[in-house]
């Protein structure tokens, strides 16, 4: 068996293990694969193996791999689903919006209005999750949480974009407990916003090292890299 389908399988039976420690149901969790620095044969092999949606942080690499692994799997292969999840740049919004399904990382009303402005009306609204700062200055990227209602609303009413939740990076810990911690965070900001009437439902938290504990707190979508395609190497200058 393949590493690679192997390491899914693990990650699987992760996911479903401590949603039900922590009594949740296993399929309210969904797992995207973050492919980045990988070639389009690891994509293929996980798509062989079951996977569906795919994560990636780098534009270009993104959508050169989307259209080689489109090109293999043909018009009959199955229909994968592409996540954007990288550092976005005001002036490369346009190849997002044409490619990805998914943009988990807004943390700007101009980027948002970009994104809508920029989705060809052939497709599906962008889905998309705005990226909070929850570890303050140890981090640049995302939203103050103190911010994040106001942005909420504007990226709500934007016509070409569904806004579907919350998404975080916390700085890293190896301490469960402050992994938790962190994760708890956010959530208590996704749960106001659901009760000021916003209609969420994602919580994109979790990564290899810290997956157990964004379960626990309710994730519903963990971004997994190094843990199903081995470790990254990003020297390929
Ligand atoms: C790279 C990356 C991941 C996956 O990280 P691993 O530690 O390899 O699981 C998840 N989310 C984002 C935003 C990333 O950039």
């Amino acid at each position: 068996m393949s590493l690679i389908r192997q390491n899914l399988q693990a990650i699987t039976a992760t996911i479903v293990a401590t949603a039900q420690e922590s009594g949740r149901l296993p399929d309210a969790v969904r797992l995207l694969a973050v492919s980045k620095t990988f070639g389009p044969e690891a994509v293929l092999e996980a798509v062989d193996a079951g996977q569906r949606a795919f994560g990636e942080n780098y534009l270009q690499e993104g959508v050169d791999k989307i259209q080689a692994v489109q090109q293999a799997l043909g018009e009959a292969g199955p229909a994968l689903e592409w996540h954007f999840i990288g550092p976005i740049q005001s002036n490369k919004t346009r190849p997002i919006a044409e490619n990805f399904a998914w943009v988990h990382t807004v943390e700007r009303e101009k980027i948002a209005q970009r994104l809508s402005e920029q989705r060809p009306a052939s497709l599906a609204p962008l889905q998309i999750c705005l990226q909070v700062n929850i570890s303050g200055e140890a981090s640049k990227s995302g939203v103050a949480p103190q911010e994040v209602a106001a942005l909420a609303d504007k990226v709500a009413a934007l016509p070409n974009l569904t806004l579907r939740g919350l998404m975080a990076i916390p700085e890293p810990t190896d301490d469960f407990d402050q992994q938790r911690a962190a994760f708890a965070q956010l959530r208590t900001l996704y749960d106001q916003l659901r009760a000021d009437g916003l209609a969420l439902d994602t919580l994109s938290m979790g990564m290899s090292a810290d997956l157990r504990a964004a379960i626990v707190e309710g994730a519903t979508i963990v971004r997994v890299g190094s843990a199903i395609f081995g470790a990254r190497q990003y020297n390929k200058a």
